[in-house]
């Protein structure tokens, strides 16, 4: 099975399975790697009362939604289930009103909260015991001429659909169920970021509702800094964005494709990362290199390198691009198609169900992919226990346009990189004993920390936080940590919105 399979297999295979919480049976070690022992996973300190709860319940628009209520489950669900967590109760908001309603109550009855819109935090930061701030009703997008005005609350599939009434495009991912907000806040890295910049490079305002329950706009004129922290600064950290203006692009046909290798795959992932590191801005892609379970394993199957991605108009073609490469990809997958802007899209997109995961990263530059370390990743992952489910460290291609702006110019400081690394373990809580997950998550562990000393500069990608990660602030953030502490100040000085990585008040 190619990479693409299988990672759609598990996708459709996943479907449907109930939420089940992993952390609590693994053994310490492992815990640990999943969430640091300081975490603060918001327990609820006091029983609420009914007639407290009515209070909010009347003093908004949108439905307070109880744990016996229709739909509770689907309104809960978080992707990654390490961090699956019931609510008290949901606060499905419908206006700017209802955010502040829910801030103030949360205030007033000293009850810890969580924000939430597509619910896709690796880490479980939009998780709460208490009060869920669900966004998700708050999801109308509207064009705005050259940009496009989206809900606080939207998620991708919806955004893409505007943006194809539009004729336009911005940057975004592949997930479909991932919320603008989370990727916006955070960064937000895919195909178009090398011609366009990553998706909070083309934020020009938001709208937020603050601690103090206060709406304010941040853009270039009003609350500058505020934006300057809202484009990558993370999302949850300086109050609930409710709407975000967002600069778009004409799209046309662009060439899309999935290619595999399962021959030479030390060869063939070196020589991709040297060969598409010249390719030009119109060019965008991720590189995969999947690890077989170790049933898949017992029969023969080994490493599969597979690159997907889309090359816009007056990119040079594929053959040139890839060189002998392109012979030598697996048949039958290679695919190589000129589809619409928006169908094309549709070829890429993934829909993850929720499942168990973890994820690592680190960005790098083409130069810290020597031979040797290339080779040793590959090494490496055929040493994975392997669960169930087939697991992959991946390189998305950044560069061009991202390298544009300077590290200080927005809270997103991952500036002047070729390449965002980035490590996976997947597993099913009911076929994957304990102590197995435990040694995959050690192994990820150990491949990390070996693939971050090749690089003395790359950070972490905020949106893949990593409980682990112990200098966090340095990872994510560099020097521009803090700077988002001052605006944090101020707009959040009481620390009101906090989850085990937020920035503290400076
Ligand atoms: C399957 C999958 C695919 C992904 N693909 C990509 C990709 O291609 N590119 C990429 O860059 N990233 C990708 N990501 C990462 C993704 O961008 C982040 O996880 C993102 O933060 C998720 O946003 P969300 O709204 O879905 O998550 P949520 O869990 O709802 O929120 C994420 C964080 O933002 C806060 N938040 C949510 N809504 C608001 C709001 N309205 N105002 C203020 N704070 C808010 C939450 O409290 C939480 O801290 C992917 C993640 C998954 C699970």
């Amino acid at each position: 099975m190619g990479a693409f399979e299988t990672a759609t297999a598990r996708r459709s295979f996943l479907k449907g399975l109930g939420a089940l919480a992993a952390g609590a049976s693994l053994p310490a070690k492992a815990q640990q790697l999943l969430a640091d022992p300081g975490i603060e996973l918001h327990p609820l300190p006091h029983v609420i009362s009914k007639g407290a709860w009515s209070d909010l319940a009347r003093g908004m628009k949108g439905d307070l939604v109880l744990p016996n209520d229709a739909y509770f489950g689907n309104y809960s669900q978080v992707n990654n289930l390490s961090y699956s967590q019931r609510p008290a109760v949901i606060a499905r908001c419908e206006t700017d009103a209802d955010v502040s309603a829910c801030l103030k109550w949360a205030q007033n009855t000293n009850t810890p909260f969580a924000v939430r819109s597509g619910g896709h935090n690796y880490a479980g930061f939009s998780t709460t015991s208490g009060l869920l701030i669900d966004m998700s009703p708050m999801a109308k997008i509207k064009a705005d001429g050259d940009r496009v005005i989206i809900g606080g609350g939207a998620i991708n599939v919806a955004v893409y659909r505007a943006l194809e009434r539009m004729g336009r495009t911005i940057t975004h991912g592949r997930c479909e169920g991932v919320g603008a907000a989370g990727f916006l806040l955070g960064g937000g890295v895919g195909f178009n970021m090398r011609l366009h910049g990553i998706g909070s490079d083309l934020l020009r305002s938001t709208d937020l509702i603050l601690a103090n329950g206060e709406k304010v706009k941040a853009n270039a004129t009003d609350n500058s800094k505020l934006l300057w922290a809202c484009r990558g600064g993370g999302g949850g950290n300086f109050g609930v964005n409710t709407s975000f203006t967002v600069q778009t692009y004409p799209v046309s046909t662009v060439t899309v494709f999935i290619l595999n290798w399962s021959k030479n795959q030390e060869r063939v992932l070196y020589e991709l990362l040297h060969r598409l590191q010249e390719a030009p801005p119109g060019f965008g892609c991720k590189i995969s290199a999947t690890a077989p379970t170790p049933e898949q394993r017992a029969q023969g199957g080994d490493i599969v390198i597979s690159v997907m991605g889309q090359a816009h108009q007056g990119t040079p073609p594929l053959k040139e691009l890839f060189g002998n490469l392109l012979e030598q990809a697996d048949e039958p997958h290679k695919i190589e198609k000129d589809l619409p802007y928006w169908e094309a899209q549709d070829f890429l997109s993934e829909e993850a169900f929720p499942y168990f995961y973890r994820e690592q990263s680190v960005f790098l530059k083409t130069e810290n992919l020597t031979e040797k370390a290339v080779a040793d990743m590959i090494a490496t992952a055929r040493a994975m226990p392997g669960t169930s489910l087939p697991s992959a460290f991946k390189f998305f291609q950044v560069g061009g346009e991202v390298n544009r702006l300077a590290p200080t110019d927005t809270a997103f400081v991952h500036r002047g990189f070729d390449w965002l690394f980035s490590s996976e373990v997947n597993w099913w809580e009911l076929r994957d004993p304990p102590s197995l997950v435990s040694d995959n998550l050690v192994w990820q562990q150990q491949f990390y920390d070996k693939v971050r000393r090749l690089t003395p500069t790359g950070g972490a990608y905020q949106n893949f936080p990593d409980p682990a990660l112990q200098d966090w602030q340095s990872a994510y953030y560099a020097q521009n940590y803090k700077d988002l502490q001052k605006v944090k100040a101020e707009v959040d000085p009481q620390f009101l919105f906090r989850f085990a990585q937020a920035i503290k008040p400076a």
